[in-house]
């Protein structure tokens, strides 16, 4: 795992599960926002906010300035024409005097919102261009309301790219064969072909280089009379406006830190945004690894390159946030016992590790999300990038509470649990223990699961080949289902019933052999490595408890629900699967390996796969969901000086949008 990890949750399935410390005041907090097209926008809380003393709260309150600054850079390299689009339709909304509740007004609206979800004119998660539902002789109309100082220069091109379908109609395009720099859409290139893009950094990549920098991270590639060249993200380069700002609230943010490994931190993020080294990068990424005692944390930079075809660009984004202590305990508490699990786990003494150390993850509370990563985030977070940066300085590995827990809770009604899970008392257990229980199979799998076990001599790690991920998370996940349910989770405290792991059983079985199939087009196999995992666990286990009538599937009104008749049996076959995954891993059996992924993990039966989707699709569930940010105040005295900070969670989705495109846009004025 070498990536920020952008984990599906359970609840981005629409699976409803609780927490019960959250439950009472959920009534009176409004998680859903607003819905459009195929979104959900929910809000979150920041619990404890706060509790954080004066000084936390004004680093947090500069943080998540420089992060909001930082929202039109990632729009400008989703798309030459974001930024523009963007100012352009505003305008026109906020100019709007018709009738609103025309179909063209309306329609306006729906493709503002879509495409403040988007940072930009396609689609966060299909790239796809979105199809606007008004026509372009009422945007035209309304563009020559304007006053001419709010009308764009080129609106002619503008208009081509909003209504023309052949016009830039994919972000990022990963079709093999085709040339995947000139068919994106993104801006992070112009005027060069796949080829000149890899012949040029084929050229300056020193292959013996044991550390070497990011390539093309913070760079945008153009031709310039001619020869490639590589244009800078940095004060004095491309995005000195927004860059400038961002380091403005840095340097304030840096007075407040909470200890000097902090603030050399900070200050080093600054060097870097003037300098634009990549080497710098480097030294603040090692830095930042290695601050563990602060409270408060943050990311702010060019990061993640999903959005480049060749993922070597990184798109910015930002997240606050601020370690969850009592959460935090949690992880810590299995890491510290990582060898008396590793001890007893139901493999082959000689597979496993005599001394094993537990990855240390922490919990946290987002307090911001901002540009990549607003309003769709991820749950979990595994930075730095850089392989050798890993290697020698290890990496942060960090999970999003209150998001979890706002998607959690935004889940509840929705119908999911009824339709799909089997009776009442089942439903209560879920209700009860899933979210907790959810939360420790992923402490387990990321703290334990993937550190346990070892390689005879001699084998190559790279032995499973193209089955090696799937293989590697059915691994850590049955070291995770297996521990769930043994008493020492109890013992720890982790757990207040033996039996609470019987609602994280249910939903993985019902998610593996059904529900999430919904993810899946008709007629298409299964082929993501965590999905292709759940099946083969699901489907192995459901044939080889056959004969004891383990796992049933029963029908009921032409529809199928998952039965589990025996759970401390359904214990022993995942540890018995373990045993067999980790022997796969530790010989190096491929054969072996391949014979389970084929079996069990990729080919899907039309019929259950066909009923799964209309089943769902009755439900109407928002496919994909994201969040407004809280609104944080900085209270001041008659001097000016920051005497405290206020959290508000008032602001809707909206108000939001349009009051960071007038505050937060340094490169639009
Ligand atoms: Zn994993």
């Amino acid at each position: 795992m070498s990536k920020l990890t952008k984990l599906l949750p359970g609840a981005l399935l629409g699976l409803a599960i609780t927490t019960s410390t959250m439950a009472v005041d959920a009534k009176d907090f409004n998680y859903v926002v607003d819905r459009f097209a195929d979104i959900e926008v929910l809000r979150y809380k920041v619990p404890d906010f706060e509790s954080l003393s004066l000084n936390q709260k004004k680093l947090v309150y500069y943080l998540t300035e420089a992060a909001l600054l930082g929202r039109d850079i990632l729009w400008d390299q989703n798309g030459k024409y974001n930024l523009p689009i963007r100012s352009m339709l505003e305008s026109v909304y906020l100019n709007y005097d018709g009738d609103k509740n025309s179909a063209e007004y309306k329609g306006l609206e729906k493709y503002l919102k879509q495409i403040w979800f988007g940072n930009g004119i396609h689609h966060h998660y299909s790239m796809d261009k979105f199809v606007p539902e008004f026509s372009r002789e009422f945007l035209s109309a309304q563009v020559a309301k304007l006053p001419v100082a709010k009308r764009p220069a080129d609106v002619d091109t503008l208009f081509e790219v909003i209504f023309n379908p052949a016009v830039m109609a994919k972000r990022v395009n990963q079709a093999e064969g085709a040339d995947l720099i000139a068919t994106s859409a993104n801006n992070l290139y112009e005027g060069v072909t796949q080829k000149e893009v890899e012949d040029y950094f084929n050229t300056i990549k020193n292959p013996n280089d044991s550390t070497p920098i990011s390539y093309g991270l913070n760079t945008r590639l153009v031709k310039k009379d001619g020869k490639v060249v590589e244009e800078v993200y940095k004060i004095g380069g491309v995005y000195s406006k927004a860059i400038e700002k961002i380091v403005e609230n840095l340097e304030k943010a840096a007075q407040y830190a909470e200890n000097d490994a902090q603030r050399n931190v900070i200050n080093k993020l600054v060097e870097y945004y003037r300098s634009g080294d990549l080497r710098d990068f480097d030294e603040y990424s090692i830095m930042w690894v290695e601050d563990l005692a602060s409270k408060v944390d943050f990311i702010n930079g060019f990061i993640e390159s999903y959005g480049d075809p060749l993922g070597m660009t990184g798109s910015w984004e930002s997240i606050v946030n601020f370690k969850n202590e009592a959460a935090s305990h949690r992880t810590e508490v299995i890491s510290q016992n990582a060898q008396w699990f590793e001890d007893r786990s139901p493999v082959d003494p000689r597979f496993r590790k005599p001394e094993v150390k537990g990855v240390s993850a922490k919990v946290i509370t987002a307090a911001i999300l901002a540009g990549d990563s607003y309003p769709a985030t991820p749950i979990g977070i595994n930075l730095p990038n850089a392989n050798w940066i890993r290697a020698a300085h290890g990496s942060k590995s960090v999970t999003l509470e209150n998001i979890t827990q706002a998607y959690d809770e935004a889940s509840h009604g929705n119908g999911f649990n009824e339709e799909f899970v089997i009776d009442q008392p089942t439903r209560d257990l879920m209700d009860k223990y899933l979210f907790i229980t959810d939360n420790l199979h992923t402490d387990l799998h990321e703290c334990l699961g993937h550190g346990s076990g070892q390689l005879l001599p001699g084998v190559d790690p790279d032995a499973l080949k193209a089955h090696g991920s799937t293989l590697e998370e059915t691994r850590a996940d049955l070291f995770a289902l297996y521990y769930l349910a043994d008493p020492k989770l109890v013992e720890l405290g982790l757990l207040d019933n033996p039996e609470a792991y019987k609602a994280e059983y249910y939903k993985y079985i019902l998610n593996g052999l059904m529900t999430q199939l919904m993810r899946i087009e008709p007629g298409k196999d299964v082929e993501e490595a965590h999905m292709r995992n759940r099946k083969l666990i699901a489907e192995w286990v459901y044939e080889k408890g056959k004969p004891d009538n383990v796992i049933e599937l029963v029908k009921r009104d032409g529809k199928t629900f998952v039965k589990i008749n025996d759970y401390p049996r359904l214990r022993q076959l995942f540890g018995q699967l373990l045993g067999e995954i980790q022997r796969i891993k530790s010989e190096g059996d491929y054969e072996a390996g391949r014979n389970l992924v084929e079996r069990y993990a990729v080919k899907v039966d039309p019929r259950i796969h066909k009923e799964v989707l209309d089943r769902y699709a009755n439900l109407s569930i928002a496919p994909y969901k994201g969040f407004v940010n809280p609104v944080y105040t900085a209270v001041k005295n008659p001097d000016g000086e920051v005497v405290d900070v206020t959290i508000n969670y008032d602001e809707d989705y909206i108000p939001q949008m349009l009051r960071y495109s007038r505050d937060y846009s340094p490169l639009t004025k």
